[in-house]
């Protein structure tokens, strides 16, 4: 495909085995071998043998609760503004078309057509790189003869990769990554566009997996390309139909989860076709994690709880970069912010950056706000929450709904009362309440939208990363996980540059040289974060 008229496409092959070449590198490094992380425990979720041809209403509820945990984890971007509640058969049940007489989709209601393609078309305005790579990637089709399965969240924003991907060549079948992400208008616009998606806001966990086998499992027609968020897709795949592995010719994967899973297959020498990691790209850690959370994260606790943060106090768990985005919101509108930390790197950032680093106990009793931010499990424990004062609001920002043990409150002496969507008070015995948000899920995704145009930076990415591994040559990879090139990274953000009217500084020849650096980039070395 011709490239872009601010940067060249990089030779990403080459880039992107160096990178693996880095990260192997640092794999062995003496510095990897004595820090040892801690391995996060991947959950997989049960093969489902049979599907349940038409779950009950209660059947679908019981389900849902024991679905694993990446699915299970809310990301409703828009979700507020999806009427979930039009009716309550079970999409599974209903026999629908769209115009063109295509019934090859199974969404909540196709009639929400006209509705889902405004939100579409919102999303487009902020997502203009996405839109410019389409349209200079248009003509060459570089994802012709490309036929992607993808399990992502369905909201506008991936709507708009979802076309996009179209409008370069490639036949798509989708289903949400989590069972209550999907805004329903959209997966309709996108099934009335033709794309086969199955998908709908509050599926059971036999419709999860029912909605992933639709994708995959189809007669005469068979993936060679795997776009996912968390991994279930490719577990999936990998469980039920090994075979269609023989025909894959890569696994893009966007989420912390997914991306462990796949470091495990590798591991384990089970990976069996080259995958992309997209989490670990500077374009999406250093953007979506920080910036989205920093502008979304006053949006999920207004919206839910009305809150006023001046001279409010607040701790906030974990300050990685989704923690960094909420304590920089918060600190702004006048909040008292303190930081935990078990890491004394971060923990020093956040003293430098003039907040007060503490354990959660010292603080528990006094605060008015908690928000997890970590990707661990129980931060938030029975006793601290046992400990909080009347009112107090917690909430998550972290992937998996592990943070705050909330199972503990599910006890009898405690009285649960559902006072908004999204919102339930927890009342003690004596009267003191616990506002928890989200049922301790990620709160901006399940309880406001997120900014567009940051999804964009990901999407961008995801997009490139699946031309890449679609049009490599045999033998550039390797059945391995690659890292994207930093030259990629600067090139998603050089697209993104002209929505700020931002003007590039060029490197002089002189100053190139003196640098060491060629003119066109990459600018920073792989391992730059
Ligand atoms: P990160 O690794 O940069 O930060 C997590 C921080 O938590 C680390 O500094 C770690 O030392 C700290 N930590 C771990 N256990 C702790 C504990 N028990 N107490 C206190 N601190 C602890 O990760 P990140 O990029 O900030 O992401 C954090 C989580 O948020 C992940 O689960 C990620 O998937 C998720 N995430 C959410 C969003 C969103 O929109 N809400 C966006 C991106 C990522």
């Amino acid at each position: 495909m011709s490239m872009p008229d601010a940067m060249p496409l990089p030779g990403v092959g080459e880039e992107l085995k160096q990178a693996k070449e880095i990260e192997d590198a640092e794999k062995y490094s003496f510095m990897a071998t004595v820090t040892k992380a801690p391995k996060k425990q991947i959950q997989f979720a049960d093969d489902m043998q049979e599907f349940t041809k038409f779950p009950t209403k209660t059947g679908r509820r019981s389900l849902s609760r024991s679905i694993s945990q990446s699915s299970t984890d809310s990301y409703s971007s828009a979700a507020s503004y999806t009427d979930s509640s039009d009716d309550e058969v079970s999409p599974r049940e209903k026999q629908q078309t769209n115009s063109k007489g295509s019934s090859n989709f199974c969404v909540k209601n196709i009639k929400q057509a006209e509705f889902g393609r405004r939100e579409i078309e919102i999303a487009e305005q902020d997502m203009s790189a996405l839109i410019s790579l389409r349209k200079r990637a248009q003509g060459e089709k570089p994802l012709a003869g490309a036929k992607i399965v993808g399990c992502t969240h369905i909201t506008a924003q991936t709507a708009v990769l979802i076309e996009t991907l179209c409008a370069l060549g490639a036949q798509c079948r989708w289903s949400a990554c989590n069972i209550y992400s999907t805004q329903n208008e959209v997966a309709a616009a996108l099934a009335e566009a033709g794309v086969a998606v199955f998908a709908w806001k509050g599926e059971s966990e036999d419709d999860f997996w029912w909605c992933i086998d639709r994708c995959v499992n189809l007669d005469g027609w068979q993936a060679n390309m795997i776009l996912d968020d968390g991994g279930d897709l490719t577990h999936w795949v990998y469980k039920k139909y090994p075979n269609v592995f023989k025909k894959i010719r890569g696994i893009v994967e966007e989420s912390v989860t997914g991306v462990h899973r796949l470091y495990q297959l590798s591991k384990a020498g089970k990976l069996c076709v080259p995958a992309m990691n997209v989490n670990d790209s500077v374009t999406k850690q250093k953007f979506d994690n920080l910036y989205c959370c920093r502008e979304s994260i006053l949006d999920g606790l207004k919206r839910t709880t009305d809150v006023m943060f001046g001279g409010k106090q607040v701790v906030v768990c974990g300050y990685g970069e989704v923690g960094k985005g909420c304590c920089a919101a918060l600190k702004a509108l006048g909040a008292i912010v303190y930081i935990t930390e078990i890491d004394p790197i971060c923990a020093l950032q956040a003293c430098m950056d003039g907040f007060r680093v503490v354990k959660l106990n010292e603080v528990i009793r006094q605060v008015d706000v908690v928000i997890t931010c970590t990707g661990n499990k129980n931060v938030v424990t029975r006793e601290h929450l046992d400990r909080m004062k009347n009112s107090c609001i917690v909430c998550n920002m972290g992937h998996s709904n592990t943070e705050i043990d909330v199972t503990s409150l599910r006890t009898p002496e405690l009285t649960w009362e559902r006072v908004r969507s999204q919102v339930d008070h927890v009342i003690w015995p004596d009267g003191k309440r616990v506002v928890l948000l989200a049922e301790g899920r990620l709160l901006n995704l399940s309880c406001s939208t997120v900014p567009t145009f940051v999804l964009s930076i990901t999407a961008t990415t995801q997009a490139l990363a699946l031309i890449e591994l679609y049009n490599a040559p045999e033998g550039r990879y390797k059945q391995d996980v690659y890292l994207l090139p930093k030259k990629m990274d600067e090139y998603v953000a050089s697209l993104h540059l002209p929505s700020f009217d931002a003007h590039l500084t060029e490197l002089t020849d002189d100053q190139a040289k003196y640098l060491g650096l060629n003119k066109n980039g990459p600018f920073k070395p792989n391992y730059y974060r």
